[in-house]
């Protein structure tokens, strides 16, 4: 949205030299913060990165040397230190908190009751189903374990599940 950039070399550096530190600018490319694969680079003629692979978009701040992703629901931004990304904010800890206990809920309370439940009715003990009990209690909790795993790494956008992601998009050819 400001000045067109003539001088914007062709080549893009994509690893700085050991040691070196190298400033955000947009005419460097820069491993992406989120999917930790792709490179970010910078859009012409707009302030903003564009990752080549997980097609995320950032918006930077040059100055204060911040990036922050503008097309995901979560509002993360990072902290570029000349070699690597910091998380400089994760939104407020209210959410965090709120999927933490959500997510124990979901794992306990289920499996709890089930629990309960074949204990208050126990089955025969010479009953053939007497194993069913355990086997449902197990059943139950794994199943809610997994679905908040998978709420957590959603939440915490963790790069080997945004990796994991595109590529089974990939496979699918909805890029
Ligand atoms: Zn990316």
């Amino acid at each position: 949205m400001t000045k067109p950039t003539p001088d914007r070399p062709t080549t893009h550096r994509t690893k700085s030299r050991s040691g070196e530190s190298v400033r955000l600018s947009y005419q460097e490319s820069f491993i992406c913060p989120v999917c930790r694969h792709g490179q970010i680079t910078g859009l012409t003629l707009m302030d903003a990165f564009a990752c080549n692979f997980c097609r995320h978009i950032f918006t930077a701040n040059l100055p204060e040397q911040t990036v922050q992703v503008v097309d995901s629901s979560q509002p993360m931004a990072w902290r570029w230190n000349g070699q690597n990304w910091t998380v400089a904010y994760r939104d407020e800890l209210n959410l965090t908190a709120l999927v933490w206990m959500v997510g124990s809920a979901l794992v306990v309370l289920p499996a709890a009751i089930v629990w309960l439940s074949s204990h208050v009715f126990p089955p025969l003990p010479d009953s053939n189903w007497a194993w069913f009990p355990t086997v449902w209690v197990a059943c139950t909790f794994t199943f809610h374990l997994l679905l908040v795993g998978w709420l957590l790494v959603e939440h915490y956008q963790l790069p080997l599940y945004v990796t994991g992601k595109i590529w089974i998009r990939g496979l699918f050819g909805q890029r």
